[in-house]
């Protein structure tokens, strides 16, 4: 369903703007995932944390970074995603059909998102009911919140009648 979409073309609908990460965060970042600072992985977590889209596919990065490493493949930049999501540096959203999105986690709160299936558009919001609703489940079961992820998908407005 996803497979043909213009992901990239669409600006992302940012709840607060981002502060741009500099060279010496990155390769901390890395650092913490215990991972070698070269050159492609601070590329890539360069793409990561540049606009106007900060909600990048796999695709999207290697795009970027061919341009500087034309020799970098799918297998590098999966590998790296992976291990920093293990790391829990970035935030991998689910798009449905086997694609992500994938996201630097910021200095700032946990926010959720707003999906267009149609055109790749991601909006994010933050809720303080679902906040609530979620630690109280949570609560309940006597279990401790560690994460917590809300996705919805859509039509947004200018792909309604699609
Ligand atoms: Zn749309
Ligand atoms: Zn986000």
């Amino acid at each position: 369903m996803l497979k043909n979409l213009p992901i990239g073309t669409q600006t992302d609908v940012l709840i607060e703007p981002r502060t741009f990460f500099n060279e010496k965060e990155l390769k901390e970042i890395l650092k913490k995932c215990g991972l070698k600072i070269t050159k492609q992985r601070v590329a890539v977590l360069k793409v990561l944390s540049s606009g106007p889209r900060y909600h990048k596919t796999a695709k999207d990065i290697l795009e970027e970074v061919k341009k500087n490493f034309p020799n970098i493949g799918f297998a590098t930049i999966y590998r790296l995603l992976k291990r920093l999501s293990q790391a829990q540096m970035i935030l991998e959203i689910s798009m449905g059909a086997g694609s992500s999105c994938y996201e630097l986690k910021t200095k700032q709160q946990s926010h959720y998102h707003i999906a267009c299936l149609n055109c790749g558009k991601i909006i994010e919001f933050k809720n303080k009911m679902i906040e609530t609703t979620l630690e109280k489940i949570v609560l309940e079961k006597n279990y401790t919140l560690k994460n917590q992820v809300v996705e919805i998908y859509v039509n947004c407005d200018s792909c309604k009648n699609q």
